[in-house]
């Protein structure tokens, strides 16, 4: 690169050769010679020299002198001796490309370009120190900016995240005041069907009944999920008994299940603590939203509610339980499973015209579980069903382990199971043999019927026959019938499961089943 015009050079040599120098140097304009006797910090503004030519031997101290008064000065020194040269740059601690060396015999030629080559580093790391400067104060201002837009962000957010949540008190509050006359209704309603109506007018009535108790639910749903958005929502946490209440729940829901036609099945692992220590509603709500999810979008089949033991992450003595409520319904597409957590998210506008609902119940879900300490997830496949788990940590209650009731009177009793699920046949085959009872499994009423003719000609007896109502084909009935009218087969007792407790029940049997007469 060549040197500007007019690039300021100074040059203090010993005399003789001071004055050749400074004549090769001067007889071009580009350079303009400063007086060698204007020293380092001797020199007016503007008036500092990009190269200063010296002989190898000065004093490292000049050397700094001149870095302090001009930094990014060059140097050109003129000596015999490179090596003495080198040994001085490194005394002064200057960097490799702030210096080179001429020797005294050196020509015009070689002066001028040694001199023109260290002016023209010079500006270039002018320039650069220029451009990275205006960068620099760029990158400044921009970062200014960008605070400055922060803080207008996050006081709109602030703003906005009052204002939702003043918001959702005051949904919260409207829903509480709407709930309350909507429970007048409902109870009158009720009320209202125990009088003598005509059978037009009890129609009527049902209808409100229904209509009624849908938007209680809707209510509720926008309740708690306000409650949750204005951070209101709190726990009860009280010891309960986890089969009862989870029996409780699924004889509540079978009833749903039985008119939609779809099986409700459920076990409980016997190494399941059951005394805990929790929110039990808030289990409860959790639960029956996604059993009523899963009897809702399945149109034929079943859904099961399977709670087990899960292990205990490091450091945690509370008693960790899974549930999982597995369904052979529609699923869930692909791209819907991301946001089936979120607010009012529905897999599509069809779902809410076909299924109903709000498409609050899984985030509400969500967010009961996550207070609770828990998480929640699911695995779905369209056209196959979902099954949607959820973990959660309790304190023990008591010594009670598992299943308190005395089974040993059952031992070694023969069960016949006659029902058309594969599933509840599975459970109740389990359940009976964690009794220690030997069950033998029969999925259809003509198949039992088979089985309890063999052991009578064997004349043998089944202690207990576990009769599934609802079978098609031959129900339940048809089938009991039949027992007590063939003397060969009669003589055990027959418990019925109708959907109300047999869909409930494997978990519940253990404690309502009495032993055979
Ligand atoms: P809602 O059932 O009131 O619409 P949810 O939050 O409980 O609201 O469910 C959101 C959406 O997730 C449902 O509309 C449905 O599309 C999908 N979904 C939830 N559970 C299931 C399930 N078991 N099978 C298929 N789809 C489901």
């Amino acid at each position: 690169m060549s040197p500007s015009p007019q690039t300021n050079v100074l040059v203090a040599l010993p005399a003789p050769m001071e004055a050749a120098v400074t004549r090769i140097l001067a007889a071009r304009d580009t350079f303009r010679i400063l007086p060698s006797s204007s020293g380092p910090g001797r020199l007016s503004q503007g008036q500092e020299p990009a190269v200063v030519v010296l002989s190898g031997d000065v004093e490292s101290e000049l050397l700094h002198a001149w870095e302090a008064s001009c930094p990014g000065v060059r140097f050109v020194f003129v000596s015999t001796d490179p090596e003495a040269v080198q040994t001085l740059a490194e005394m002064a601690g200057l960097e490799e490309w702030s210096w080179s060396v001429l020797r005294p015999e050196a020509d015009p030629i070689e002066i001028r370009q040694a001199v023109r080559t260290a002016a023209g580093a010079q500006r270039a790391l002018k320039d650069a120190t220029n451009a990275r400067n205006a960068v620099d104060s760029a990158v400044k201002e921009r970062i200014a900016d960008l605070e400055s837009a922060n803080r207008e962000l996050s006081g709109a957010r602030d703003a906005a995240e009052t204002a939702s949540r003043i918001k959702s008190e005051f949904l919260a509050n409207m829903s509480h005041e709407i709930r309350t006359p909507m429970y007048g209704v409902l109870g009158m309603t009720d009320l209202l069907q125990e009088t003598g109506l005509s059978e037009v007018q009890r129609d009527y009535v049902t209808s409100v009944r229904k209509s009624g108790s849908m938007l209680l639910n809707i209510l509720n749903d926008i309740l708690d999920f306000s409650k949750i958005e204005a951070g209101k929502m709190e726990l009860d946490p009280v010891p309960f008994g986890l089969r009862e209440s989870v029996g409780d729940l699924l004889r509540m829901l079978g009833l749903r299940a039985d008119e939609r036609g779809v099986e409700l099945l459920s076990t409980v692992d016997p190494g399941v603590p059951d005394s805990l220590v929790g929110d039990s509603l808030r289990l409860r709500q959790v639960l029956t939203n996604l059993v009523t999810n899963g009897v809702k979008f399945t149109e034929k089949g079943e859904v099961e509610l399977t709670v087990k033991s899960d292990p205990a992450p490091a450091g945690s003595d509370a008693a960790w339980i899974r549930f999982s409520v597995r369904d052979t319904g529609i699923g869930i597409p692909e791209e819907k499973k991301p946001s089936i957590f979120g607010a009012f998210n529905q897999a599509d506008a069809s779902t809410t015209r076909r299924y109903g609902g709000t498409g609050l119940g899984l985030t509400i879900s969500r967010s009961l579980v996550e207070m609770m300490g828990g998480r929640i997830w699911f695995e779905s496949e369209p056209g196959k069903g979902s099954t949607f788990h959820f973990v959660l940590p309790f304190n023990r209650h008591g010594t009670a382990a598992a299943v308190p009731a005395d089974v040993t009177a059952l031992s070694g009793m023969e069960v016949l199971v006659i029902d058309d699920n594969a599933t509840n046949r599975r459970i109740l085959g389990d359940m009976v043999r964690q009794w220690s009872m030997l069950p033998t499994l029969a999925e259809s009423g003509p198949d039992g019927l088979a089985a309890l003719r063999v052991s009578s000609e064997a004349s043998r007896r089944f202690d207990v026959i576990l009769l599934d109502c609802n079978m098609p084909e031959m129900d339940g009935f048809a089938v009991a019938a039949a027992i007590r009218n063939d003397p060969a087969m009669a003589g055990s007792t027959i418990m019925m499961l109708t959907p109300r407790i047999a869909r409930r029940t494997p978990v519940e049997a253990g404690s309502s089943a009495s032993p055979p007469t």
